[in-house]
């Protein structure tokens, strides 16, 4: 943490991370808090994240913070099993929804994507409505996968992509994800979805809002989503300009592999954890 994650990461506990969540909502910001976690790989493991999470849930609803949550599958045992992933994750949805609480489910790597999805479109089936999963815009597949949930009038967040991905499956270049993001975006507002444009792009963002404008799709449409560290000014900026703006703000003991991806993404970011590092 001392070493520079505690730029990304909101403490190692639920304790620490509750003071953060409280800023960001006294600046106007609301949040979602993650329990950082990936590639459980047993039942029991998989059982303790459950209970975590319906902690973090019920002190959110304690604390009354503007919060939600959203986890990872691999969190909840998708990697040995996805009758166990979907059997916990409903657990949580159940839980959550008592609470009058959302949960994201947030997407990991392709290999991932199709039993996510499925997964979704269960508990969609199942009557649950407080659930929103991700889309990947680097993914090829990704507007196939738009038309396949828009009949559901789902709330998507769409993310450019985080993974290491081969470009048989993702496009590798910037350019090409940045419009691809752009195209999934409108698609979403303009066939009925409630979208969550999660991007520190700016570009990306006036864009978005121009276009919401031009097709009159209200603010209560859409919101932003921002990373926690990343872009705090303008994350203010585009809350005081009257938008919705969620700030993903995640905690926990194992940070390590959520820090390597902020770190991947930006050089910059490297350089900082480095400074720190020699500083010691
Ligand atoms: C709320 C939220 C949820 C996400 N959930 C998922 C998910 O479920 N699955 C998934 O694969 N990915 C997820 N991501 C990560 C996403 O896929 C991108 O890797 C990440 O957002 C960086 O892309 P960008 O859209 O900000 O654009 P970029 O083009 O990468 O960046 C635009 C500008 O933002 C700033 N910036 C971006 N990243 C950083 C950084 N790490 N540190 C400092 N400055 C930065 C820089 O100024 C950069 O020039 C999520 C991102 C957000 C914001």
């Amino acid at each position: 943490m001392r070493l520079g994650a505690a730029r990304f990461v909101a403490g190692e506990t639920l304790d620490e991370c509750v003071p953060v969540l409280r800023t960001l909502n006294d600046a106007g910001l609301r949040a979602n808090t993650t329990l950082l976690g990936e590639a459980i790989p047993d039942a029991a493991g998989a059982a303790a994240t459950v209970r975590e999470y319906e902690a973090i849930l019920d002190r959110i609803a304690q604390e009354e913070l503007r919060a939600n949550i959203a986890l990872k599958l691999t969190h909840l045992g998708l990697s040995f099993d996805k009758e166990t992933a979907y059997a916990n994750l409903e657990r949580i949805v159940a839980h959550a929804d008592r609470l009058g609480q959302f949960v994201r489910i947030d997407m990991e790597q392709s290999s991932f994507v199709e039993s996510t999805f499925e997964i979704y479109q269960c508990l969609r089936a199942a009557g649950h409505e407080n659930v929103g999963v991700v889309l990947q815009a680097y993914l090829h597949r990704s507007p196939a996968d738009l038309e396949r949930l828009l009949p559901l009038t789902p709330n998507l967040r769409v993310v450019k992509g985080a993974y290491l991905e081969a470009p048989a499956i993702a496009y590798p270049e910037k350019h090409d994800v940045d419009n691809a993001y752009v195209r999934l975006v409108e698609r979403a507002l303009s066939g009925g979805a409630y979208v969550a444009v999660a991007t520190h792009d700016e570009r990306i963002i006036r864009h978005v809002q121009a276009f919401a404008e031009r097709e009159e799709i209200g603010r209560e449409r859409f919101e932003l989503q921002m990373l926690y560290g990343v872009r705090p000014a303008l994350q203010r900026r585009v809350a005081a300009a009257g938008y919705t703006v969620l700030v993903a703000t995640p905690f926990g003991p194992d940070w390590y592999p959520y820090l390597m991806r902020r770190l991947a993404e930006r050089p910059a970011n490297l350089f900082f954890f480095l400074r720190n590092i020699l500083r010691r």
